[in-house]
């Protein structure tokens, strides 16, 4: 469970921060040319953006080695997580993930009535794949992985946990929620797109939050067989949830891979930056290849989470097996010496 929900954190306003590291923002987006498509477009805000999608959709059909026919757009991947939760669970059934890893699928499909069976990362901090394959039964509805993990920032094996996908995806579909692909080293051998154009049932969802800078900005996507497509989908019109503003950002967005590839080396500058300094106070970080990072705590969450929130710097608390987590989002690097000096007043 993540602490920050217990604790009053209308008393902080948010925008005063000096150092906003609780929620896994890119710092240093969005790119100026999606900036300038965005400004562009405004003048274009009377009508739909349903050209605007058919073009954002063929682009990334085209990237992902997809017909378009298997990708649907959204404001966000929460948008996808929300929706897929409601088609596979609005008559019940079970959900398999990891845990602890990302809730948004499984909590939706709790409040439908569904049950949440829950595996255990194994020691490594990846998922127990062989655990998980044994929980799926006759009512398993989903299989949710979250990989890179959230919020461990850890991965699973890719070449494992493409030959799981294959044979559970036979059972049941299998949800690879993908936000934080692009942080990776290596991100086309660790993603599991592949898989969806071979024809299996395995359900990917990326979005333009994280590597792409564009959070508040709502455009994310799922590449799915187009039967599962069409069961979200059938009888609504799945673009009407989107902004043309955003629309155009993401598609400027996607003609720029230069500005993630600089993302993804500022990022791992400064994950390379806290590791070292939080490491060198003794603290046991689970190697990250996200854009944040969790280690255990020394001293209670509360406390923890009070000290840091009146210094000016978010973080979130976890409740992990009974013990408090700092999890922290990488911002600029001024922000990550701030939050590694504040961090050491705080647990002085
Ligand atoms: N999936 C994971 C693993 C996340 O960490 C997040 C956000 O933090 C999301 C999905 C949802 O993000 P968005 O709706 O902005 O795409």
């Amino acid at each position: 469970s993540i602490l920050n929900e217990h604790i009053p954190l209308f008393n902080y306003d948010e925008a005063r921060l000096v150092a906003k590291l609780n929620s896994n923002e890119n710092p240093y987006g969005p790119s100026p040319k999606v900036i300038k498509a965005i400004s562009d477009s405004i003048t274009l805000g009377n009508r739909y953006g349903h050209g605007q999608a058919k073009v954002l959709i063929e682009m990334i059909a085209e990237k992902e080695g997809v017909s378009t026919d298997h990708i649907m757009l959204s404001p966000g991947s929460s948008d996808i997580l929300e929706k897929t939760a409601f088609v596979q669970f609005m008559n019940g059934g079970n959900v398999v993930s990891a845990d602890p890893s990302y809730m948004s699928l499984m909590n939706t499909a709790q409040r439908l009535g569904a049950t949440w069976k829950p595996v255990l990362l194994t020691g490594d901090y990846q998922h127990d794949l062989d655990g998980m394959a044994k929980a799926v039964d006759s009512e398993t509805n989903l299989v949710y992985i979250c990989n890179p993990n959230n919020p461990t920032g850890s991965i699973t094996d890719a070449a494992k946990l493409k030959a799981f996908c294959s044979s559970v995806s036979q059972k049941t579909p299998v949800f690879v929620d993908e936000a934080y692909l692009e942080f990776m080293q290596d991100p086309e051998a660790n993603t599991m797109v592949g898989l969806v154009a071979e024809g299996k049932d395995v359900m990917i969802a990326r979005t333009f939050s994280k590597a792409h800078g564009m959070a508040g900005l709502r455009i994310g996507y799922l590449v799915a067989l187009p039967e599962r497509i069409e069961s979200i989908t059938s009888k609504v019109r799945s673009t009407m949830g989107l902004c043309v503003t955003s629309l155009n950002g993401a598609i400027a967005s996607m003609k720029e891979p230069s500005f993630i590839s600089s993302c993804r080396n500022m990022n791992t500058e400064c994950r390379e930056y806290t590791k070292g300094e939080i490491a060198s106070l003794g603290y046991d970080i689970i190697p990250s290849e996200t854009s944040f990072m969790i280690f255990p705590l020394r001293m209670e969450g509360q406390p923890f989470m009070k000290g840091m929130y009146d210094n000016g710097v978010g973080v979130k608390v976890f409740n992990i097996e009974d013990k408090p987590w700092c999890r922290v989002s990488m911002g600029t690097k001024e922000e990550m010496e701030i939050f590694v000096d504040t961090f050491k007043k705080v647990t002085a």
